[in-house]
C-alpha cells in the first residue's frame, strides 16, 4: 500500500515511473543487462543521457544548440553553492546573494569562504517570510552575478518571477521548484538543481549555464570543480550516476505525457490552493509565510496553539499521510506539494485537517 508522501526530498516520484524501474530491473532495453550495470561510456547510456537533456532542455524553454551547457554531477545543490562562487566569482567581483531562506544563506557562506560573497538582502530577521519586493534590494555593477533561490523549501516561500537584475547575470538555485511552473529560464545564465525533489531520485544534480558566462570563468581550478573540464568533456568527464540519470530521464518523459510545465502548474496551483484554504478558512490553523509570497511546492503551517501539532502528526500517520514534520530549524508542519504529488494526497489532508479541527477546535 502507497501512502501519501509529502516528503520534502528525497520525495514522492510518479508511479507510473516505479513501475517502469521495476519492470527494467533486471533486463534494460533489451541489453541483457540491468542499467544499473552498464558502461556510463556505452552507446545506450549516451542515448539515455542525451535524450534527458534534450527532454530537460524542451521543458526548460532552454534551445538545443550550443548556446547552453546542460550537465548532470553530483554533489548535490550543497557542492553548486561552493562551485558557483568557485567558477564566476573573485574577491573583487563577489556575487551578491538575496538570502531568502537557509539554502540561500548557505550558498552565501560557500561564497563567503573565498572571500567572493556579498549580501544583497537578508530576511532572517522577519523569520523569512517574505520575499522582497525589487525595491527592496540593489544590484550594482561590481557583482559578477546575482544569485537566488526560487522556492524556499524549509520555510514555504516562493519568488513568483525572475527578478530583473539590470544586465548582471542572474542564478538561480531552482532545487525546489524546477519545472513546477513556467519560468523563463532564458533570464537567467545559470541554474542548478538537485534532482530529489521534482526530477528523480537523489544523487544527481542539473546544472544548465550559458556559454557565454562558461568563457568568462576562472582559471586553475580543480578539475572537479570547473563546469569547462566537465563542458569540454561533452558533459560526462568521469562516471555519472547513470541510474539516477536514467529515472529522472524517465520523469522528464512522464512530465511530457503528462501535458508539459503548464500542466504540472495546473495541478500545482489546485492542490496548493486547496490546503492554503484550508489553512485561511479559520483562526485554527496559522500559515508561515506572508500571502504574497506563497510557495505552491512547500506549505508551512502550526496550529495556533502549537501544543496540538504533535497530535495532529501522529493522526496524520496513522492515516497514511507521512513526512508534514516541519524542518527540525522551524518545527511545525509543512506539506510538500511536488509535481508527482497527487491531487488526491492533498484531498485526505485536507480532511484531517477538518477533522482534527472539528475534534480540537
Ligand atoms: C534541498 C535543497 C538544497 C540541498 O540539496 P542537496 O542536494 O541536499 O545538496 C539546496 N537548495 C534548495 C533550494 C533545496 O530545496
Amino acid at each position: 500500500m502507497r501512502v501519501h508522501n509529502f516528503n520534502a526530498g528525497p520525495a514522492v516520484l510518479p508511479v507510473e515511473v516505479l513501475h517502469q524501474a521495476q519492470e527494467c530491473l533486471l533486463d534494460t532495453q533489451g541489453t541483457g543487462m540491468s542499467i544499473l550495470e552498464w558502461s556510463h561510456r556505452s552507446a545506450a547510456y549516451d542515448a539515455v543521457r542525451f535524450q534527458a537533456e534534450a527532454d530537460l532542455r524542451e521543458l526548460l524553454g532552454l534551445p538545443q544548440g550550443d548556446a547552453w551547457k546542460v550537465l548532470f554531477l553530483q554533489g548535490g545543490a550543497s557542492l553548486q553553492f561552493a562551485q558557483v562562487p568557485m567558477n564566476f566569482a573573485t574577491p573583487a567581483r563577489p556575487g551578491g546573494y538575496v538570502v531568502t531562506g537557509s539554502w540561500a544563506d548557505k550558498a552565501l557562506k560557500e561564497a563567503e569562504v573565498l572571500r567572493s560573497g556579498r549580501c544583497l538582502w537578508s530576511g532572517k530577521a522577519g523569520g523569512f517570510q517574505h520575499i522582497p519586493e525589487r525595491g527592496e534590494w540593489n544590484a550594482a555593477e561590481d557583482l559578477s552575478f546575482v544569485h537566488i533561490t526560487t522556492n524556499n523549501t524549509i520555510y514555504g516561500t516562493q519568488w513568483q518571477d525572475l527578478p530583473d537584475t539590470g544586465g548582471v547575470p542572474l542564478i538561480a538555485d531552482m532545487s525546489s521548484d524546477i519545472l513546477s511552473t513556467p519560468r523563463d529560464a532564458q533570464r537567467c545564465s545559470l541554474i542548478y538543481a538537485g534532482a530529489q525533489k521534482n526530477l528523480g531520485p537523489s544523487g544527481v544534480t542539473v546544472v544548465a549555464l550559458r556559454k557565454e558566462l562558461l568563457e568568462r570563468g576562472n582559471k586553475g581550478l580543480n578539475a572537479m570543480l570547473d563546469y569547462g573540464v566537465h563542458a569540454k568533456a561533452d558533459g560526462i568527464y568521469n562516471t555519472h550516476p547513470t541510474f539516477a540519470v536514467w529515472l529522472m530521464g524517465l520523469v522528464l518523459a512522464w512530465v511530457k505525457r503528462s501535458g508539459g510545465v503548464a500542466a504540472m502548474d495546473a495541478a500545482n496551483r489546485r492542490k496548493s490552493d486547496l490546503l492554503y484554504a484550508q489553512i485561511d478558512r479559520s483562526g485554527f490553523w496559522k500559515g508561515h509565510a506572508e500571502r504574497a509570497s506563497r510557495s505552491r511546492m512547500n506549505v508551512t503551517f502550526r496550529c495556533a496553539d502549537s501544543a496540538l501539532e504533535a497530535e495532529f502528526l501522529s493522526g496524520a500517520r496513522e492515516r497514511g499521510l507521512v513526512g508534514l514534520e516541519g524542518h527540525r530549524s522551524v518545527g511545525g508542519m509543512r506539506a510538500s506539494l511536488y509535481n508527482a504529488l497527487p491531487l488526491a494526497s492533498v484531498e485526505a489532508l485536507v480532511q484531517w485537517m477538518q477533522e482534527f479541527e472539528a475534534r480540537r477546535g
